[in-house]
This record gives C-alpha cells, sequence and structure tokens, in this order.
C-alpha cells in the first residue's frame, strides 16, 4: 500500500482514532489536514510529530457549517485543488436510557456524527469531482448495526452514516470516487475510558480476538480503503471489530 502524493482531510484527528490514523497516513507518504474543535494542544503534539512535510493543521467545528466552510477552503487551496481523500473521524456520545434522553442529546449526536460528514463531504467532493479522483472513508461504530443499550442516538447515527455512505458511492463511482465505512468495534481511547475495568474484562471474555482494538487497527484499514489496494471497493462497510459482530 503506497499513499506517497496522496492529500488526505481528517476531522476529530486531534485524540484518539483520528490522530492515530494522522500519523499511519503521514507514515506511508501521504500529506494530512489536521483538524481539531477543542483539543487545540493535543492537535499541535500530533501535527509536531508527524513525518514528512506539507501537513496542514485547522480548526475544524463540523456542527459549524461555517467553520467547516473555512476550513475545507483553506485546504483546498494549500494544495492546489487535489483533495485525494476525506476521513470523517469526528464523533461524540452522549449516552442515556431513551426515556431519560434529553432532546439536545439526540441532537448533539447526530450534528456531530451525521450532519458534520454531510457538510464535510459536500464541500470536498467537487474537487475530488475535478480530478475524477478519491476515497472517502466514514468511521461509524459496530452499534450502527447491532445497537447498544444506552445508545439510541450514536447508533442510529452511525447506521445512517453507513447508509450515507452506500447512497454516495452510488451517485458519485462514475467519477472514479470510492465511498465507505469502517465499522470499530471497542477500540481504547478516552471515548471507551469511561468504562469501568469491570466492564472492559467482560467485554473482552466475548470477543473472538480476545482484546479490545487499538487506534493502529482502525488506521491501517483507514489506510487501505484510501490506498489503490482498494480501488475496486465502494459501498463497503469494513468491520474491524475483533469479532464482536458478524454478517
Ligand atoms: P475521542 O477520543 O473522543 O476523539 C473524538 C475526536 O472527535 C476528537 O478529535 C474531537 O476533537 C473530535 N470532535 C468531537 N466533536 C467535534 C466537533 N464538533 N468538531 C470537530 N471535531 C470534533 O473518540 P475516538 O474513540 O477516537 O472516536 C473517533 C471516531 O471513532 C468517532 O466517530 C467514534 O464514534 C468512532 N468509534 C470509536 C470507537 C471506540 O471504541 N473508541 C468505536 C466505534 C467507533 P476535539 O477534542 O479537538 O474537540
Amino acid at each position: 500500500m503506497d499513499l506517497k502524493n496522496k492529500n488526505i482531510f481528517i476531522t476529530g484527528s486531534s485524540r484518539g482514532i483520528g490522530a492515530g490514523i494522522a500519523i499511519k497516513l503521514a507514515t506511508m507518504g501521504a500529506k494530512v489536514t489536521i483538524t481539531y474543535g477543542k483539543s487545540k494542544d493535543e492537535a499541535e503534539n500530533v501535527f509536531q510529530d508527524l513525518p514528512g512535510e506539507g501537513h496542514l493543521l485547522l480548526a475544524l467545528d463540523v456542527n459549524d457549517e461555517d467553520s467547516v466552510k473555512e476550513a475545507t477552503d483553506l485546504a483546498i487551496k494549500e494544495w492546489n485543488g487535489k483533495i485525494d481523500g476525506l476521513v470523517n473521524n469526528a464523533g461524540i456520545t452522549r449516552d442515556q436510557l431513551l426515556l431519560r434522553m434529553k432532546k439536545e442529546d439526540f441532537d448533539d449526536v447526530y450534528s456531530t456524527n451525521l450532519r458534520g460528514s454531510f457538510y464535510t463531504t459536500k464541500m470536498l467532493l467537487k474537487s475530488m469531482m475535478k480530478l475524477r479522483q478519491g476515497s472517502i472513508v466514514n468511521i461509524s461504530s459496530v452499534v450502527g448495526q447491532m445497537g447498544n443499550a444506552g445508545q439510541s442516538n450514536y447508533s442510529a447515527t452511525k447506521a445512517g452514516l453507513e447508509a450515507f455512505s452506500r447512497s454516495i458511492a452510488r451517485e458519485i463511482g462514475s467519477r472514479n470516487i470510492r465511498v465507505n465505512s469502517i465499522a470499530p468495534g471497542f477500540i481504547q481511547t478516552d471515548m471507551t475510558d469511561e468504562l469501568s475495568e469491570a466492564q472492559k474484562q467482560a467485554l473482552i471474555k466475548d470477543l473472538p480476538l480476545g482484546r479490545l482494538g487499538h487506534v493502529d487497527d482502525v488506521a491501517e484499514s483507514v489506510a487501505f480503503l484510501l490506498s489503490d489496494a482498494s480501488s475496486y471497493i465502494t459501498g463497503h462497510t469494513l468491520h474491524v471489530n475483533g469479532g464482536m459482530f458478524m454478517n
């Protein structure tokens, strides 16, 4: 797999899986745009340690259409219109049983996890269409297909993101642009650090591969879907979950 000369825009790359993806892609020769919402210091640290040159560091709030426009316009300008890849990774949880869930819990998760990907994809797609090439990878979740008690908001956005991916894949396949999803299982990041040790051990017990996932497990799969090694794959959801869910 080779990502040399590919310019890749990644949302939510200040921490966790997004930061792991940025480091992996840069290690494989890509130029990456690191974007941060609230975690500017963490993003700067990731940015400073990236191997290679030509990377960008930008503020980006996926809830804010103007912020997405500003960041995507800057990336398009800096890279002379050549955008080869987009990774929609930014995501949040606001877990609660449905009867206790507030409207804001639903709306915040929807606007970050799903509408944010609509903004970034729409704003970067024109550049990809002009060059008739590109690969978009949307980070979904295993619960988008399994469901999960306490995550009706989150799992609905992830199922929606996968359907969004398949629909865009059909719209723009003729322009040589591919759109796929990756559905991670439980990956060790700030998002899953909220689980107690007992909850983690209970999860691991039921996992065929017997361990939680690492950000690198997801980053490797993202690299594959962005690379020419996957040039005949589109509209697919790749499960990176240690066997937690199979279909
Ligand atoms: P994380 O450690 O909590 O990091 C979340 C990232 O999203 C941060 O970089 C954060 O940026 C960014 N973000 C949140 N709200 C944003 C906004 N409004 N605008 C821009 N960026 C925003 O989470 P993670 O575990 O790495 O998860 C990354 C993705 O993988 C998410 O889509 C998540 O749903 C998915 N996923 C994770 C797991 C898991 O087990 N960890 C499993 C399945 C799927 P700032 O901190 O800079 O605001």
